[in-house]
């Protein structure tokens, strides 16, 4: 592909704290930022920030702040809330049940596509990820296996060079990791060896087994995530009517 060859431009994040700080990040950029402290933990579900926050920790403008706000609410990763702020999202059970849903009917049609159409350039990509993410699994640097977890679902879905798609990946892949945060009760990224195994089936061109690979992985963080449990959900109103009761009691 071309484009691939280009340096990728230094790490924005890395220099934060030079001296001379770099301005002028787009606003695409601010946004890949964002979700990558979600799939980092770093920004949880449920947590409020603001405009100045944001605007302050990228060094860079209220509106291309607003601008990547404006993107992420569009996609159910951010909710807004009054004063210029916003709560990263929080999926519920049955919320996180529809998007595994969804992703388990698109996922394993994107990979059988994949195998038809992979390049030696998309087979070191993948190469490349499962070796940092075996790596950061003998790091037991749960956070970053965490987020190169998230990324081998989105590179995927970059392979396929759909638009659409790409989007549709990113919005299911951003809430299936905060509804992971806040439901599954060990948060260890994929199950090990599973994206292996997905590689694998790519590489040697078997649209099938590589489809067959994908939906047993996503049929496994669906159950990792106990989505069939019938435990009420939180519910304000309740909670409530409960103190109310308890406090008469
Ligand atoms: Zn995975």
């Amino acid at each position: 592909m071309e484009g691939t060859g280009r340096k990728a431009a230094a790490d924005p994040g890395k220099d934060a704290g030079s001296l001379k700080r770099i301005h002028g990040y787009t606003e695409m950029e601010v946004t890949r930022k964002l979700i990558l402290a979600i799939f980092e933990q770093r920004l949880p579900p449920g947590l409020r920030i603001t405009e100045a926050q944001l605007s302050e920790a990228f060094d860079v403008s209220r509106t291309v702040v607003r601008q990547s706000i404006a993107k992420l609410s569009e996609i159910g990763v951010f909710k807004k809330t009054p004063n210029q702020g916003c709560t990263i999202a929080s999926p519920n059970r049955d919320e996180a049940r529809k998007m595994l849903h969804v992703r388990e009917m698109v996922e394993p049609a994107m990979v059988r596509g994949i195998a038809e159409t992979r390049t030696p350039e998309h087979l070191a990509a993948l190469h490349e990820h499962i070796a940092m993410e075996g790596e950061a699994r003998l790091r037991q640097d749960r956070s970053t296996l965490v987020r190169l977890s998230g990324e081998f679902h989105l590179k995927l879905a970059e392979m396929t060079g759909n638009p659409y798609l790409i989007r549709l990946m990113t919005e299911l892949q951003v809430l299936t990791c905060l509804a992971i945060l806040v439901h599954a009760e060990a948060e260890t990224g994929c199950p090990r060896d599973e994206h292996s195994a997905i590689v694998a089936a790519i590489e040697r061109g078997d649209g099938e087994a590589a489809s067959h690979e994908m939906a047993h992985h996503l049929k496994h963080i669906t159950a990792d995530l106990k989505l069939d449990r019938a435990e009420p959900e939180p519910n304000l109103e309740n909670a409530m009517l409960w103190l109310r009761g308890a406090a008469g009691a």
